[in-house]
């Protein structure tokens, strides 16, 4: 049998409808921006495997930090213990973080670092006996999958079935121009129940890539500390790279309170989660009253392996060759922008960094359940190329090693895409 085959008798999978969904691609290897199948077929991840990889696949230096680590020690309780990965990886995200970010709370993954990140804020207020417990949050955000971080995203078919069990969200359009007054208004009307306004820096991601100015919501992070009212900088995507600085965040003038991260932080090999806070929010939870302790933990809290990952995702990232392979993503996807924004298909191309999107002209149903969407996948996959349209836009994002061929292989066939389907 297949690997195939076997997966279908035993497994669910995420974000699937396991009745008309398409039988998955078993994968038996990957190197630099490609994986293979069974048949030794070559896909390239032009995805970066649901936006976490950075620096390729299988990559020999994290693989030999990670086995080094694994013989050393793969995993030690959190509290009342400490270990050289953990205390390493916050000391080298704080140095080159914001530098009001003063603390590293470790958990496991995107969802969990906002669910942290809210629970700080939402306690922060109760400990100082002032309790305020609505959150700020934009219009079609995506946050993760948990409830609380569901909670803080916009309602969608996704969030549908649990609609009633979500608890209060103040929800808010993107800032431009036209309504950034009128936002700012809002924010100071409600300020004393307000904990924290939640965001994803320049990019939403799971919106369809809507990227907006980042002069504007600088105005609004900045009217919000005026307000008193905590700044979340959900960093799980754009960190690392993908909007062409380090952080999203550092296109800001206002510093973030607290800063999420994730997929991209161990360079894509291993699950972990980081939500890192100011001296402000720590000190709040520092008390001779035990009942002001963050009670949050995970059994694989701070897990060592995991951090030896991110310690050596990190090397490579702060290595002038990424800079370099960044800055050539970003040139190349500038001048594909530039072929195709004219194509009579393409509704729209916007780019942050590494991040490019296309919105392609349909007339017809535009949603992530569109036909369109799937006739786009199956296209690229026999192509040999893992993109994942959302409804009717297609993105590339990918790991920061792929070549220029490779890259230009990805532009010539959309560009076929566009011609032929
Ligand atoms: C993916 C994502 C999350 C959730 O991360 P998971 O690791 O999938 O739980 C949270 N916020 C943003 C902005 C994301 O893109």
């Amino acid at each position: 049998m297949t690997l195939t085959e076997r997966d279908q008798k035993v497994i669910w999978h995420p974000y699937t409808q396991m009745l008309t969904a398409a039988p998955p691609v078993g994968i038996v290897r990957g190197e630099g921006a490609c994986v293979y199948d069974e048949n030794n077929k070559c896909y390239i991840d032009a995805v970066s495997s649901w936006w976490v990889n950075i620096h390729g696949h299988a990559h020999p230096y994290i693989a030999a930090k990670v086995a080094e680590q694994l013989k050393t020690l793969e995993h030690v309780i959190f509290a009342g213990f400490t270990h050289q990965p953990a205390v390493e990886l916050a000391e080298r995200l704080l140095a080159i973080l914001p530098d009001n970010q003063q603390k590293v709370f470790y958990s496991d993954n995107g969802s969990t670092a906002v669910e942290v990140a809210l629970k700080m804020c939402l306690q922060y207020w109760n400990n100082k006996e002032q309790p305020r417990t609505k959150i700020l949050a934009f219009n079609n955000a995506y946050h993760g999958d948990t409830f609380g971080a569901m909670a803080v995203s916009g309602r969608s078919a996704f969030t549908a079935a649990f609609e009633s069990l979500l608890f209060e969200v103040e929800f808010i359009d993107l800032p431009s121009a036209g309504n950034i007054e009128q936002l700012k208004n809002h924010i100071s009307s409600l300020k004393s129940t307000l904990a924290c306004f939640i965001f994803e820096p320049l990019v939403q991601g799971s919106a369809g890539m809507l990227m907006y100015e980042a002069e504007y919501l600088d105005q609004l992070v900045q009217h919000c500390k005026q307000e008193g009212v905590f700044t979340i900088a959900d960093e799980v995507f754009t960190g690392f790279g993908r909007t062409g600085k380090r952080f999203a965040s550092y296109h800001l003038q206002p510093q973030p309170d607290i800063m999420c991260f994730s997929k991209g932080l161990t360079g894509g090999t291993m699950a972990l989660g980081i939500t890192t806070c100011t001296q402000q929010i720590y000190d709040a939870f520092l008390s001779g009253d035990k009942l002001k302790t963050l009670f949050h933990g995970h059994s694989f809290t701070a897990n060592p392996i995991a951090c030896a990952a991110a310690l050596a995702s990190m090397d490579l990232f702060l290595s002038p060759e990424t800079e370099g392979n960044i800055n050539r993503i970003i040139e190349s996807h500038q001048e594909f922008a530039e072929q195709i924004k004219t194509h009579p298909r393409v509704k729209e191309v916007r780019q942050t960094g590494t991040i490019i999107a296309m919105e392609w002209e349909t007339g017809a149903d535009t949603s992530y359940f569109s036909n369109l969407r799937d006739t786009l996948y199956n296209y690229f996959l026999d192509a040999g190329i893992i993109l994942r349209p959302l409804g009717n836009i297609i993105y590339i994002l990918p790991p920061y090693c792929i070549t220029n061929d490779q890259l230009q292989y990805i532009y010539r066939t959309i560009t076929q895409a566009l011609e032929t389907i």
